[in-house]
């Protein structure tokens, strides 16, 4: 290691891992610390039921990671990324053994919304049809980095998505089109009505559209690992088992760049209460099962897709966000679930599959949702419970104990409502810098927030590197 590093990155999530990788490919050296033995973070894969059931315990399915922009810059698949889609990206079943679903394709998706919704479907999408990339670039760059590159696609984005999840229902007459959208706001754990929760439904209906809902092969751990190999061929270095409690744990850098929650940032770095602002929210109850065989669904399409969600009308989806957002354990909670197996055989033995599962909880929450869980997926999945070899579960302190990024077992690093779910870790125009020159923020707690796609690293990277090469 030289006697100066150019950088040093703590944290091995895949934000951490981005933002050291954009520093090495511009020949600054770098090197990375992470807390735990292995790197990943979010992205991670462990046998934790049964020998030969690769579990992922956090992330699963990356509809945002495909369609990374950061991502697809990389040679990743050098380094053993394959994206493996699932017949269909994701169904949303309802308790009359129909579903709607999102497939790859518009005509598909819209047919399965019914006759009287279908063509608003195909209205809402048709705009951004084709633009995946130029819509990306632009909003996983907010708040503006750079001058948008594609203003009107972006002014229509913003036109359809900033308006709360309520006003993109209104375009829907039947409750098979709200729920599964009200599903997809779901996933960043925000209430429904929102700032900006359409946007949120938008971006993974037309992520389905452009690059599917994929799972890598071998369990998401491999984006990780393609990411960690991709950095060592660049000169980089990686640390496993340092936690890092103090700037001076960590050898002379130029730069300081912290994939962390923004409160331990200010901990670690002496940056006093510059982020005492800053809310945590929901946290999650994550059921890992192995299976002795499929999910039994009632409706058919469920049996075909990578991710199945789970919550029949809009009024359960909000209820159970609502309490979970509220201090209450929901009775009947929303869940989503992903079924890898189904599109990479070799997450377990033959003819057995991982099943993957979570419902929303408060935060700090440390009962145990197992029961209001099977119960739910017993209703949509009759036999369920009759398939479960074995089941590994996690609540709020679990996951809080393995990653020091979920406070309270906060998943997104930071409530992703309100205003927060923009401009994050606070109002600022530059949110990876700090009051501290040399010290930078690039986890999911900067935008574009939650998700595996490492635009917070590579966003943040862009910050040092212009700090960098002016000095
Ligand atoms: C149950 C669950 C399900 C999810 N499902 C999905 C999904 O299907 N698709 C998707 O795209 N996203 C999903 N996510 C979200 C995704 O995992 C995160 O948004 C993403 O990993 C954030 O990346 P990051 O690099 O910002 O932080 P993290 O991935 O959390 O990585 C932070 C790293 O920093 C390390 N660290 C923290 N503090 C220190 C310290 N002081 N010293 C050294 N190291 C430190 C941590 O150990 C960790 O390795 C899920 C998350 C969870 C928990």
């Amino acid at each position: 290691m030289p006697s100066m590093l150019d950088a040093v990155v703590v944290g091995a999530g895949p934000n951490g891992l981005t933002a050291a990788v954009e520093l090495a490919r511009r020949g600054f050296s770098v090197a990375v610390f992470e807390a735990r033995d292995t790197v990943g973070g979010g992205a991670r894969t462990e046998e934790l039921t049964l020998p030969g059931f690769r579990h992922d315990p956090c992330s699963a399915v990356h509809p945002l990671g495909v369609g990374s922009p950061a991502f697809k810059t990389m040679p990743l698949d050098r380094y053993g990324l394959e994206w493996l889609q699932p017949e269909l990206p994701m169904a949303h079943p309802f308790d009359n053994g129909t579903a709607a679903v999102l497939s790859r394709s518009v005509a598909e998706t819209a047919a399965s919304f019914g006759a009287r919704d279908a063509g608003a479907y195909r209205r809402l999408v048709a705009p951004f049809l084709g633009r995946w990339d130029e819509l990306a670039q632009d909003f996983m760059s907010l708040p503006m980095t750079a001058l948008p590159r594609h203003p009107v696609t972006l002014a229509r984005f913003g036109l359809a998505g900033l308006p709360p999840y309520g006003v993109l229902a209104r375009r829907f007459r039947d409750e098979k089109a709200r729920a599964l959208f009200a599903g997809l706001v779901a996933h960043v754990i925000a209430p429904l009505n929102g700032i900006a929760t359409s946007a949120v439904g938008l971006v993974f209906a037309l992520a389905a559209h452009a690059g599917g809902w994929p799972v890598p092969r071998g369990g998401s751990q491999s984006i990780s690992d393609a990411l960690t190999a991709y950095l060592r061929a660049l000169g980089g270095t990686v640390h496993t088992g340092y936690e890092i409690k103090r700037l001076d744990d960590l050898p002379p850098a130029r730069a300081y760049v912290f994939d962390t929650s923004p409160t331990a940032l200010a901990r670690i770095a002496g940056l006093g209460r510059v982020y005492d602002g800053y809310r945590y929210g929901a946290s999650v109850f994550k059921i890992d099962y192995a299976l002795d065989g499929p999910v039994p669904w009632t409706a058919e399409e469920a049996r075909r897709a990578g991710t199945v969600q789970i919550g029949p009308t809009t009024g359960e989806i909000g209820r159970a966000l609502r309490e979970a957002s509220g201090g209450q354990a929901p009775a009947t909670p929303f869940l989503i679930t992903a079924q890898p197996s189904l599109a990479d055989p070799s997450r377990a033995p033959e003819g057995k599959h991982v099943f993957w599962a979570y419902g929303h909880v408060p935060n700090g929450w440390d009962g145990d949702l197992t029961d209001a869980m099977e119960r739910q997926i017993e209703r949509f999945a009759p036999g369920f419970r009759d398939r479960i070899l074995a089941r590994a579960t996690a609540g709020p302190p679990q996951l809080a104990a393995k990653n020091a990024n979920y406070v309270g077992g906060d998943i997104a690093c930071g409530a992703a409502s309100g205003l927060q779910l923009l401009l994050r870790p606070k109002i600022s125009l530059f949110p990876y810098t700090t009051p501290h020159p040399a010290v930078f923020l690039c986890s999911s707690a900067t935008p574009p927030g939650p998700g595996v796609h490492g635009m917070s690293g590579h966003n943040a990277a862009k910050a040092v590197w212009r700090r960098l090469r002016a000095e």
